[in-house]
């Protein structure tokens, strides 16, 4: 993980799957910064077009009318393999193509200015990340580089590390990736902190966009300690909004007999306005679907009721509750023995899931006192002004999220080092032997995961052990010992014991983690492609520049008082000129900022003669020696 450099403010990360967010600790509390838009949470979203890229509510605005070039769901593909089942049945879904590329790393394609690109998930990533770093210096009026980001407690190894290197593309010095429930239980007790109840244990039901995540903690004053995390990173908002477009699909096609499974379009403008109705359904019973023409110019109207809702996602909403039930076992504790149960996430505002979770703690009132849509960005700026300003504002205790282990025996079953939810930092190790007689060299697989065995867990890494004396099997000792850092960080070594041969890896480079030389590039790609913006911006800039001024003396020479007193001849070459601007400009094709520049510099001058009619050299206000 990054240093804190100390330079300049720390922001906090919500990096959601449908919504970001950020935050800010300022005089003495967090300020949640509201976008360009006035918005405080902002779109996961970038599209690339013929013209520009566009990234948060502009990307999300146009996603109808260019489907296969808006990419959104970022968070759901980052750090997995393009064959994973999750990707694979994701990619049904989304309109957009993704893939495979070396080491079954899945690679997003779109076409960007006329040509086809490919962005790895962390490429997209950063680039809603460096949104939300724009935002955050727009509003502090400096620039920003250090932030905590935060992930899903049950992100794997391969998924934080991708998620830091996503922060690296955008230019960020990672603080911390910190885990989602943990930064809500965080903004949660910070109002609490000085109460005098002593010990409580809190339950944070995080249910977003794309994960569900539950975490236990205990909180006594300032000290946060986790007891067990459980998550889903599949589970959320998206996967019921999936649900209802697939319903509405059926529906479709029996009653107009048209299939819309294949056209990306109509299934774009079915997921916009089902997430629509969803919300709506989390305050009344019933809302109609209306789309006009969504398929060979026919209409879509459907009636949403709750009940249809809730009976559509029966088995998602029972998984998110298996995810209570499995948290609370894992860290032997009793329902009874919760204090309080803290709800956060945009999807925790369904009523179904509210009532499920109400009556799995027997009817148990629960906790709606934080924001649900910025309560983690939160929690992350608070941490990062911890981490940057020492201020002991709470202390945080956190836990490994899957176990962690290494292979053995020819099954190459997983032999557990660390458990899953085991305090971090921590330090464990084991003895292990030789195989084979004669045996000089062992293989270490580092895993995580819960499976028996390795083939069905995530390899993290692994090194070869050379120089083992010669000996009949099971002779020779090898200790492994796993060191996970404050911020999850894994280090491994082996040693043989007899000799004192060692060997030790940090493990930062799994097969679809991307290598040095390909931030670098992603890195560079970035700064072209904020450069690009930039040069867009100004462009749109000057040419908005020549409009206003173009239609402003449009307006000044049809004024009786100004046109008047212009010979008739000049009034009209005036016209004229102005005239040609206006519908050079209609072309909508947006051109090099200079030639918006040198149009204005020349109409400017032709228009000299307005000028001097409308605003006339007047003598100064207050001129200390009087009029000239
Ligand atoms: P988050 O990742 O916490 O920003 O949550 C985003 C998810 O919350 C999206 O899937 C939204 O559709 C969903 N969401 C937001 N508001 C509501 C609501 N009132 N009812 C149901 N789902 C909602």
């Amino acid at each position: 993980m990054a240093n804190n450099q100390g330079e300049g403010p720390a922001i906090g990360i919500d990096l959601g799957t449908t919504y970001s967010c950020v935050g800010v600790w300022q005089h003495n509390r967090v300020e949640i910064i509201v976008n360009d838009q006035g918005n405080r949470t902002t779109p996961s979203y970038v599209a690339f077009t013929n013209e520009q890229r566009l990234v948060g509510d502009a990307a999300m605005n146009q996603v109808a009318k260019n489907p296969t070039n808006s990419v959104f769901d970022a968070k759901r593909l980052i750090g997995r393999s393009f064959n994973d089942p999750l990707v694979q049945s994701d990619i049904k879904l989304w309109p957009f193509k993704v893939i495979k590329s070396t080491g079954d790393k899945p690679m997003i394609v779109v076409k960007y200015k006329g040509k086809e690109k490919h962005f790895a998930a962390e490429e997209i990533s950063s680039m809603v990340l460096q949104k939300m770093r724009d935002i955050a210096e727009a509003y502090l009026g400096k620039p920003v580089r250090n932030a905590v980001v935060t992930v899903p407690a049950n992100f794997s190894d391969s998924q934080r590390n991708a998620t830091k290197d996503a922060g690296c593309i955008a230019g960020l010095n990672i603080l911390h990736i910190i885990n989602e429930p943990t930064a809500a239980a965080i903004a949660y007790g910070l109002d609490k902190i000085e109460d005098s109840i002593g010990k409580r244990t809190v339950l944070i039901f995080d249910l977003g966009g794309g994960t569900a995540d539950v975490s236990l903690l205990t909180m006594e004053k300032g000290n946060f300690e986790v007891k067990a995390v459980a998550g889903n990173t599949h589970l959320g908002g998206e996967d019921f909004d999936n649900r209802m477009v697939e319903h509405s699909v059926e529906v479709f096609k029996k009653r107009k007999k048209l299939d819309v499974s294949a056209n990306s379009k109509a299934l774009r403008r079915l997921k916009t306005n089902c997430e629509k109705a969803k919300r709506i359904l989390s305050s009344v019973t019933e809302t109609i679907i209306e789309i006009d023409c969504l398929d060979a110019g026919t209409d879509f109207s459907y009636k949403f009721t709750r009940a249809k809702f809730e009976d559509l996602n029966r088995d998602l909403f029972k998984k998110c509750i298996d995810i209570v039930d499995k948290c609370l076992s894992d860290a032997k504790m009793d329902k009874s023995c919760v204090d309080e149960v803290v709800i956060t996430g945009g999807s925790s505002r369904i009523p179904k899931v509210q009532q499920l979770l109400q009556d799995f703690f027997d009817g148990k009132k629960l906790c709606k006192n934080i924001h649900p849509d910025e309560a983690i960005a939160t929690g992350a700026a608070i941490q990062a002004e911890i981490l940057t300003n020492g201020r002991n504002i709470i202390k945080l205790s956190d836990v490994t999220p899957l176990s962690l282990g290494i292979a053995v025996g020819s099954t190459r079953d997983m032999s557990v080092l660390i458990p899953r939810n085991t305090a971090i930092p921590i330090e464990m190790e084991k003895n292990y032997t030789t195989s084979h007689d004669n045996q000089t060299k062992i293989l270490v697989s580092v895993y995580e995961g819960e499976r028996a065995r390795t083939c069905d867990n995530n390899l993290l890494g692994e090194f070869t052990l050379r120089g083992i004396p010669p000996a009949r099997r099971g002779v020779a000792e090898v200790k492994v010992r796993f060191n996970v850092d404050s911020h999850g960080i894994l280090n491994v070594s082996a040693k043989e014991i007899t000799t004192g041969v060692m060997k030790n890896i940090t493990i930062t480079n799994d097969e679809s983690r991307l290598s040095s030389e390909e931030i670098d590039r992603m890195v560079k790609v970035a700064e072209k492609f904020k450069a690009d913006d930039d040069k867009h911006k100004k462009r749109v800039k000057a040419r908005k520049a020549l409009e206003d001024y173009a239609h402003k003396m449009k307006h000044t020479i049809k004024e009786k008082s100004i046109g008047d007193r212009l010979a008739p001849a000049q009034k009209k070459q005036i016209e004229d000129n102005i005239g040609q601007v206006i519908e050079w400009l209609e072309d909508l094709q947006l051109r090099n900022s200079d030639r918006y520049g040198d149009k204005l510099t020349r109409l400017q001058k032709i228009c000299e003669p307005i000028q001097r009619i409308a605003s006339p050299l007047g003598p100064p206000k207050n001129h200390k020696n009087g009029p000239p």
